[in-house]
């Protein structure tokens, strides 16, 4: 890998099977080495970081770097907290949450913003206006891969386009293996602490690999594990764990 690179390439939105992605924690860290050209990645399991902190041990094996993070189930919807040291539990306000995420030094990026399970949903509109002013989450997903949600991702990107002093940041939302690096954040830099930094400055931007109709064929393949591991974890969520994202 090209550590001299000017811009680097993260995944932060990856499901394990600690919550209802299917691929083990080894799984997707092989798969990220030998099948993507991915910097950093983050494990943002439903309401649990233990996949995360599992992965993060492993991190040295390997040539890229590791984020813990979770994907949180507040009340109004799913918020991604990255660079987390400690589990943030569920079923709490949005804000709230984006609180929690912050206290221990974390990134809140509010996840598929516009979308069913996200906190805006699909007509959220004026609710947006006021959070950016109110909760001060550091970034809105722009760009999430799963295939449905292609209307949301253009909502939350002319948003964005506003300009509200918030980062844009982009992810896979992988359940499965090969879903992994097709949605990604570009960053100044290589690191995770580069990453970091980046979103703080407002140095990133959304991007994804082309999907074509294989990827919504595999999604279709793999709904029913996904949709038993979901009622597996359903005790985690508090709030509801959403369907697929
Ligand atoms: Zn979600
Ligand atoms: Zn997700």
């Amino acid at each position: 890998m090209n550590r001299a690179q000017s811009w680097g390439k993260a995944d932060i939105h990856i499901h394990s099977n600690h919550s209802d992605g299917t691929a083990s924690i080894p799984q997707i860290m092989d798969y990220v080495q030998d099948r993507t050209d991915l910097d950093v990645i983050a494990i943002t399991d439903h309401n649990t970081i233990e996949g995360a902190l599992f992965a993060k041990s492993l991190e040295e094996l390997y040539d890229f770097e590791v984020v813990v993070g979770e994907e949180v189930s507040s009340r109004e919807g799913h918020i991604l907290g990255l660079f987390l040291t400690e589990h943030v539990p569920a079923g709490m306000s949005a804000r709230d949450t984006v609180a929690a995420i912050e206290a221990q030094g974390g990134i809140a990026i509010v996840a598929h913003p516009f979308s069913n399970q996200g906190v805006f949903g699909p007509f959220g509109r004026n609710l947006f206006a006021d959070a950016v002013n109110d909760w001060a989450f550091h970034a809105l997903e722009i760009y999430n891969s799963l295939p449905f949600l292609v209307w949301a991702n253009s909502i939350a990107a002319k948003m964005f386009a506003g300009g509200h002093g918030i980062a844009a940041t982009g992810g896979s939302d992988a359940h499965y293996l090969e879903a992994v690096g097709k949605g990604f954040t570009i960053f100044r830099g290589s690191t995770a602490e580069d990453l970091r930094r980046s979103i703080l400055n407002l140095e990133t931007r959304a991007d994804s690999r082309p999907q074509g109709l294989s990827f919504v064929w595999r999604i279709a393949r793999n709904y029913r594990r996904i949709r038993q591991l979901q009622a597996l974890n359903h005790e985690r969520c508090k709030a509801p764990c959403g369907v697929q994202d």
